[in-house]
């Protein structure tokens, strides 16, 4: 069998690669033979990851830095420059939401939500764009979310931040293109994990959201950490500027 779906070699940076779908994403990462290196802030966290993730690879790194802030992405830039030559694949997986209606936040919390979610995915692609483009043959996949394509009840910054993903992801895969970089986006809707748990234990909008599902079901991690991984593949060499939700149905569901 050819190897289209497998990454043997590849160098990848996840950010927001400890915990849910970041995680999910380099786990299988680290099984279709790729070398991860992974960004978040828990230093302890991320150091039981990376003490597990070596039983199975040794050449897997951590760099302890908050994307939301300059001095951390100079450290991630430098760390990564020190450590490769070139980059294969690039994964924006850190997010974060505040989830309110739009008269309730401050200017503090949406400033927050755009430091975290949108400037790091500019800030870091475009300087690693050279490291980028030294892998001849390179991907970048950014999470957005079907927040930023659809609406939902609370969370209009988190809702602008992953809209704008979704636009700077055709901006760079038209950009990049010559470069031997393709660039595409990854909308999931809810997917189990830490960061919905409290919106989720609410039964009765956990119903709404099921009923607005057609698969009838949350998602989880590792279906959205499978779809990444086809679009760094050798696969989907032909496919960029995309964004794909992995959602149960739910941007095809009408009335
Ligand atoms: P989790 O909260 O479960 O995990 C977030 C990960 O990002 C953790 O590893 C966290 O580690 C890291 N992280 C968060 N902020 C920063 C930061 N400032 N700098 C570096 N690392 C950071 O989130 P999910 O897995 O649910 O979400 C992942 C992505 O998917 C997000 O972009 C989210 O918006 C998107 N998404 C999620 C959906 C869902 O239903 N779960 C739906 C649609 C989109 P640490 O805290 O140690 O920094």
């Amino acid at each position: 069998m050819r190897d289209l779906f497998r990454l043997d070699g590849k160098r990848a940076l996840i950010t927001g690669g400890t915990r849910g779908i970041g995680r999910a994403i380099t786990e299988l990462f680290l099984e279709l033979g790729a070398l991860p290196c992974v960004v978040a802030r828990d230093t302890v966290l991320l150091n039981e990851r990376l003490k597990e993730w070596r039983g199975i690879c040794m050449d897997v790194h951590g760099i302890a830095a908050d994307v939301s802030l300059k001095k951390d992405r100079d450290l991630v830039v430098a760390e990564l420059g020190a450590l490769w030559d070139r980059l294969d694949i690039l994964i924006h997986c850190a997010g974060t939401n505040i989830r309110k209606h739009s008269t309730e936040y401050d200017a503090d919390e949406y400033d927050r939500i755009q430091q975290t979610n949108a400037v790091p995915v500019f800030e870091l692609s475009r300087r690693l764009h050279s490291l980028l483009r030294s892998a001849g043959d390179s991907s970048i996949v950014t999470i957005g979310s079907t927040a930023g394509l659809r609406t939902v009840p609370t969370g209009a910054p988190y809702a602008m931040s992953k809209a704008a993903l979704d636009h700077l992801t055709r901006y760079l895969a038209v950009e990049w293109a010559p470069d031997g970089i393709r660039v595409n986006s990854v909308a999931p809707w809810y997917i189990r994990t830490p960061l919905v748990e409290g919106v989720l234990s609410d039964e009765a909008y956990l119903a709404r959201v099921l009923e607005r599902t057609p698969l009838r079901r949350i998602g989880e991690a590792p279906e959205v950490a499978a779809t990444v991984a086809f679009l760094c593949s050798p696969a989907a060499s032909y496919i960029t500027g995309q964004t794909i939700a992995v959602d149960g149905g739910f941007m095809a569901q009408g009335l």
